[in-house]
């Protein structure tokens, strides 16, 4: 199976997908780990670019899907193909969110681009992060920055981001588990395991 972690910076996808990954090492299965932008070579060089060079958004949108297209085919679908699972840290609820909602692309276009370029691909599950954007920062600030474009937009940016995940998880309320990431760590843990068990078992 094919999940994807997702939410705004802060919410502590990295560290939960690590546990998951722990988790279903455990249990013995094959566990792929990988991530967007990148993935491939070819994804992890458009990373590069996209996080330090501002650009028109549709460019931004063009060359998010070109990784993730390039994603798939390389990296994705072969590891599924074997019978291994896959777990990325962010999928294309990413685009929605970034691009479109905060970003200013055309939410439809990204749906377009979306259809053309996966051909309906897409994750088994999704795990959702979402917590205040207040809280989200206070963690980002005590950390060490990535030094990358997006640091430093305003508030309301990231609550367009936060808004556009929300979309996205009652557009597709089956595939996305919106996980409440404002609690301790242990406490967002046993939520994720919880449905990570439900979503094994059924
Ligand atoms: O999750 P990670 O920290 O690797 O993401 C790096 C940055 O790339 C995020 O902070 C986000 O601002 C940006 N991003 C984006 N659009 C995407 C995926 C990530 O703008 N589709």
């Amino acid at each position: 199976f094919f999940i994807s972690f997702e939410g705004v910076d802060g919410a502590g996808k990295s560290s939960h997908m690590e546990r998951v990954r722990q988790h279903l090492d455990s249990l013995g299965i094959e566990c792929v780990q990988t991530r967007e932008p990148g993935g491939t070579p070819v994804g992890e060089a458009i990373r590069e670019l996209v996080l330090h060079h501002d650009m028109d958004i549709n460019t931004e949108l063009l060359l998010m899907y070109a990784a993730r297209r390039q994603h798939v085919v390389q990296t994705i679908a072969p590891a599924l193909a074997r019978g291994a699972w896959v777990i990325s840290d962010r999928f294309e609820d990413s685009s929605f969110a970034y691009q479109a909602s905060a970003g200013g692309a055309v939410w439809e276009d990204c749906v377009k681009l979306s259809k053309w370029a996966l051909k309906g691909f897409e994750p088994a599950l999704t795990f959702l992060f979402d917590l205040p954007i207040a809280v989200s920062q206070a963690r980002i600030q005590a950390r060490a920055g990535q030094g990358d474009k997006f640091e430093g937009k305003p508030i309301s940016y990231f609550e367009a981001v936060r808004a556009g995940f929300i979309r996205r998880a009652q557009i597709n309320p089956t595939r996305v588990r919106l996980i409440d990431a404002e609690p301790d760590e242990t406490t967002v843990a046993k939520a994720v395991l919880a449905e990570l068990d439900r979503f094994i078992h059924t």
